[in-house]
């Protein structure tokens, strides 16, 4: 059996916490073939990497990102850093011929996003980006019900990402709300799951009419309490159509009082609907209008083992998943890929191709009316 895949991790906040507990499950998850060593962890400075280190069960710590990359101990650098670090720190491990697995957005805007992309295409390393809520086997299914025709021909999608986790006015200022640290606001944390999710249920995205909103323009810093300009979108919609010519709508905000994770994904077929809701993850909710005469009405599939990558979790149907089991099916889809040579899947094409998606929300917004997303500007 192959030696485990030696790990090296930058940034140990929420999502490098995630991760971390997601290296350590996914070999006793999935299989010994999967197992991750994990060798160092990076952060801004020694002291807080060796405290990360310590407490997420990394071997080694070091205050230095640039020293993790160029480690001839580590085989894949996993990036969880702010949006705008991404596409230096990637494109090091490229160079450095390392496995790279980045958190979303791929990168800070389009022209980054590109030479990231072209630069992981031409290295022959694995490169998969952070887009969790796909791995979730109640969206697996989701996708095999239409994709195997069960819901007759597709009409129609309408696809949500909304929270409130900056709905209160006072929220702090943080570096979700500058461009240069986050890049675009709503649209690129949680817009970029939702763009990601109607790609993997419907296809590609052809062309929108968006608008965004900033509601909160002012925020306060949260040590001197200086107010400053809030950066980027709280909100973002847009009208969609997708390359197979079916229609839809993206509704995507930060300050939707109430809603803590509103991932939601609705698909109107011929012959039936599908519904899902993040919030309510181990559920999907199917309505066939074929069912019989006085017995139609949305029926609730609960998650169990007959569903892909459940079993491996629990044995027992209904038990449910949570948000880190999420993050283990993609860290193995990760391993998957350096193992076999395959895709992985997600990717960086995929992170791109969602860029493009945001980038053209954010042109057609300036512009007004319909973009196709292939004719958006760097
Ligand atoms: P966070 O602020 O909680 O953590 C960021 C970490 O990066 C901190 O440990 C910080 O010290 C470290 N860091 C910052 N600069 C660094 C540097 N120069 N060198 C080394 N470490 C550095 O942020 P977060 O919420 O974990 O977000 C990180 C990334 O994860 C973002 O790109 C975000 O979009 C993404 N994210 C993804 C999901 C998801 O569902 N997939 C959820 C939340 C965040």
């Amino acid at each position: 059996m192959a030696a485990a895949l030696r790990a090296g991790l930058i940034g140990s906040g929420f999502m490098g916490r995630a991760h971390a507990i997601a290296m350590h499950s996914v070999g006793p998850t999935f299989g010994a073939e999967y197992q991750i060593e994990c060798v160092l962890l990076a952060d801004t400075s020694p002291a807080s990497a060796q405290r990360a280190a310590e407490s997420l069960g990394f071997a080694r710590s070091t205050g230095d990102w640039r020293e993790l990359v160029a480690d001839p101990h580590i085989d894949l650098v996993d990036i969880c850093t702010p949006n705008h670090l991404h596409a230096e720190m990637a494109l090091a491990a490229l160079i450095a011929g390392k496995h790279v697995y980045c958190e979303k957005p791929l990168a800070l805007d389009l022209a980054q996003s590109i030479a990231l992309a072209e630069a992981a295409e031409r290295s022959g390393v694995r490169h998969a980006i952070g887009f969790n809520y796909i791995c979730n086997p109640m969206v697996q299914v989701a996708r095999q019900i239409i994709q195997a025709g069960e819901l007759g021909e597709i009409v129609a999608f309408h696809g949500r990402y909304i929270e409130d986790y900056m709905g209160d006015p006072r929220a702090p200022y943080t570096w979700r709300c500058q461009r240069r640290l986050a890049g675009s606001g709503a649209l690129a944390d949680l817009g970029s799951h939702l763009i990601n999710m109607t790609h993997f249920l419907l296809g590609p995205v052809a062309r929108v009419c968006g608008t965004v909103k900033t509601v909160h323009r002012q925020r306060a810093e949260p040590v001197s309490g200086a107010q400053r300009p809030v950066e980027n979108d709280d909100m973002a919609w847009a009208l969609v159509e997708l390359a197979s010519g079916v229609g839809g709508t993206f509704d995507v905000s930060r300050i939707a009082t109430g809603f803590k994770c509103g991932l939601a994904m609705q698909v109107h077929g011929t012959r039936g609907t599908l519904t899902f809701d993040q919030e309510r993850m181990n559920e999907l909710r199917l309505y066939r209008a074929d069912d019989a005469e006085g017995r139609r009405g949305f029926r609730t599939i609960l998650a169990g083992p007959e569903h892909p990558d459940y079993a491996a979790f629990c044995p027992a149907p209904g038990h449910g998943l949570g948000i880190n089991d999420l993050k283990v099916i993609e860290i193995r889809n990760v391993v998957r890929a350096i193992r076999t040579g395959e895709q992985a899947v997600p990717d960086f094409a995929e992170g791109l191709r969602v860029q493009r998606v945001m980038t053209a929300i954010e042109q057609s917004a300036a512009q007004g009316g319909w973009l196709r997303v292939d004719e958006v500007t760097v």
